[in-house]
């Protein structure tokens, strides 16, 4: 007799939670993802600052779980999955299962301009952060050459278009890039008299958060040296900046925070989805007949009416809580109860002193509640291989400003 295959697809939050919860589960698991590493992406930000290497925000998924030994990884790009013959579809090849775990999370959402991806690159994964990296500093260094003001000024222009916690997290430590780690790097420019503008459509930064936290948030990015500009839409993108209506704003360096999209899994499966292209899920998440979508991929409002939002609690989650109902009709057990959702809690940071918190039994914001993000982030890196190194290499950039990942690599125009 054969075990049964459990096949999940991605590595992210919720498809590594799964995997590792079906550890001592009698069944073969295979995990395919199209990267061969797992990325933390809540400090991906801190990468495409400059602020952390690459290599401490993801880990080879191989080496995570080099020690589960009925967990097989493969790398591949999952291209379709084709439900009557139970096979997931790879770019080269193909997989069978018997019960199937789509993770494939989401990407960003241009709202029907992709042609503004090649200008404004979001961020997701490591060559996102890279690429941002790049930009930035590219401009910088760009800016030190350049002898015409007009140009000089768009190139010290960054704009990031969207205000939620990636969009601050963005604009605060472009910000302090700026003012402080570069201020005595350079001979022609004065970094810190760069523009860092904050575009969002909606009426406040921080929508997701209170009231009172938003324009808590809003003063700090504005004492920052922020230029937040709200009830702004961008109506055009292009290599030379970007418009809101009439006006333009030259830059160099945008940078995409504002909408997201979830994997084309409703395609795949031939299921409904939301607006935002998630796949309208069961309570017990399943979406066919021994296949469950879970985490950004997935759309699922509680009995209360709150929706399941799109964030890593959610996932892991969700990853944990489908490990149980497959375990359960494995050992031919009756069916674990539907799937709930506890929800941690909001956190958003503004660079290095400042956060925002809600928690279900605290709201905090300023000096203290930064402390919490930080400890809160690195007890979510517990788990991961290197979190004693990752979190001293962040407290030295924290407390030195040095922002030691400076580096330009890839290939890329000069402006
Ligand atoms: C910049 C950023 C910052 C964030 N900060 C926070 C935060 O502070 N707190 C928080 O709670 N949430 C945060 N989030 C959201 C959180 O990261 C996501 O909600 C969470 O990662 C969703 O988990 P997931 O498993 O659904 O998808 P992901 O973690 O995105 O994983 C999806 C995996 O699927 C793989 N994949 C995708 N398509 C394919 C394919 N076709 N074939 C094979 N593999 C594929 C990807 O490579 C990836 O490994 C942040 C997100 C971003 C982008």
């Amino acid at each position: 007799m054969t075990r049964p295959r459990v096949v999940i697809a991605g590595a992210g939050f919720g498809g590594l939670f799964a995997a590792q919860a079906l550890a001592r589960v009698d069944a073969d698991v295979t995990i395919v993802d199209r990267h061969n590493y797992h990325l933390f992406q809540p400090l991906l930000y801190q990468v495409a600052t400059a602020g952390l290497p690459p290599s401490d925000v993801a880990w080879p998924v191989r080496s995570i779980l080099r020690r589960q030994r009925n967990a097989t990884v493969l790398l591949g790009e999952v291209k379709g999955i084709d439900t009557r013959q139970r096979v997931v579809e790879l770019a080269h090849g193909s997989i069978p299962y018997d019960y199937l775990v789509v993770a494939t999370g989401s990407t960003h959402s241009y709202f029907g301009h992709d042609d503004w991806r090649a200008f404004a690159p979001g961020l997701k994964s490591i060559d996102d952060a890279t690429t941002i990296r790049r930009r930035i500093l590219r401009a910088f260094e760009a800016a030190e050459v350049e002898t015409d003001a007009a140009r000089r000024e768009r190139l010290l222009r960054f704009v990031i278009v969207g205000a939620g916690p990636t969009g601050v997290e963005l604009a605060g430590t472009i910000a302090e890039l700026a003012r402080f780690t570069l201020a005595a790097d350079f001979r022609r420019i004065d970094p810190a008299s760069a523009k860092i503008v904050l575009v969002e459509a909606g009426p406040r930064v921080l929508a997701a958060f209170r009231e009172a936290q938003s324009e808590y948030a809003l003063r700090s990015l504005v004492r920052l040296g922020v230029e937040v500009r709200t009830n702004a839409a961008v109506t055009a993108c292009d290599e030379e900046g970007v418009s809101i209506g009439a006006e333009r704003l030259p830059s160099a360096t945008v940078i995409w925070a504002a909408g997201v999209a979830a994997s084309p899994v409703g395609r795949w499966l031939g299921k409904s989805t939301d607006r935002a292209g998630r796949v309208l899920v069961q309570p017990d998440l399943s979406a066919d007949e021994n296949v469950f979508v879970i985490g950004d991929a997935a759309s699922l409002t509680l009995p209360d009416g709150r929706r399941v939002p799109g964030v890593a609690p959610a996932a892991k989650q969700q990853g944990r809580y489908v490990a149980k109902v497959i375990a359960a009709r494995i050992a031919a057990r009756p069916a674990p109860p539907p799937f709930e959702y506890r929800d941690p809690g909001n956190l958003a940071t503004i660079g290095r002193k400042c956060a925002v918190i809600e928690f279900p039994f605290l709201t905090l914001r300023g000096f203290a509640a930064w402390w919490i993000w930080g400890i809160a982030h690195i007890y979510f890196l517990v788990g991961v291989p290197s979190p004693v190194l990752v979190s001293i290499r962040w407290l030295w950039e924290y407390l030195t400003y040095s922002r030691g990942a400076r580096l330009i690599t890839g290939q890329e125009h000069a402006d």
